[in-house]
């Protein structure tokens, strides 16, 4: 019989409702500010993969505004639990971002230093915005002070998984974000 990932759960953090719910509301605010700005027809949202897909998913079929997609891929925590610090570009952007106006879309800021390294890293290709969207957020852990601009929710110092977060590449297809029983670590 196939593994029960449920039956690895000890809580669950954020529901499926909330979800549902937080991202229409962020999806409400990025076609207000956008559709008030001059000359910002289109968005263009960059998520960081893999942990952002199910989210990013969610916030594009909730945005109106006319946007496009792109994707960046940086070294993970792997198998382990704790940050390295360490940030690498495993996959880069398709197309050039100068001139336009840019969402990073995270699915969680730990310590913030792979947000720190990936804002200077866009701002350097001179886009005419940068603004940043993260689901989750962990303040008790960040190391550095990073302006996010779209937050949607905040998670006590746990190691947390599901709607795309992973454990070692598992859990990213349940539906609401969840902490793991002890056990499933060791
Ligand atoms: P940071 O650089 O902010 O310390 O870490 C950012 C990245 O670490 C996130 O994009 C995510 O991939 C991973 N990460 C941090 N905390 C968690 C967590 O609680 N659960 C999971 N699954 N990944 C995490």
């Amino acid at each position: 019989m196939a593994r029960d990932l449920y039956a690895d759960i000890q809580e669950v953090l954020v529901s499926e409702e909330q979800l549902n719910q937080r991202t229409q509301e962020i999806a409400a605010e990025i076609d207000a500010r956008y559709g008030a700005i001059d000359g910002a027809d289109e968005i263009l949202l960059i998520g960081v993969l893999k942990g952002c897909y199910m989210f990013m998913a969610d916030l594009s079929r909730a945005i109106k505004h006319p946007h496009r997609v792109d994707f960046m891929a940086v070294s993970s925590y792997g198998n382990s639990t704790k940050t390295s610090g360490a940030v690498q570009i495993i996959l880069d952007l398709q197309k050039d971002i100068s001139g336009k106006h840019v969402i990073i879309v995270e699915d969680i800021i730990d310590t913030g230093l792979t947000l720190q390294y990936l804002r200077k890293n866009l701002i350097a290709r001179r886009p005419k915005s940068l603004e940043i969207c993260s689901l989750l957020s962990k303040p008790a852990r960040h190391k550095v002070e990073i302006p996010v601009d779209y937050l949607g929710f905040e998670v006590p110092d746990e190691f947390v998984v599901g709607y795309g977060l992973d454990f070692a590449q598992l859990y990213r297809n349940l539906p609401f974000v969840a902490i793991l029983k002890p056990e499933v670590f060791s």
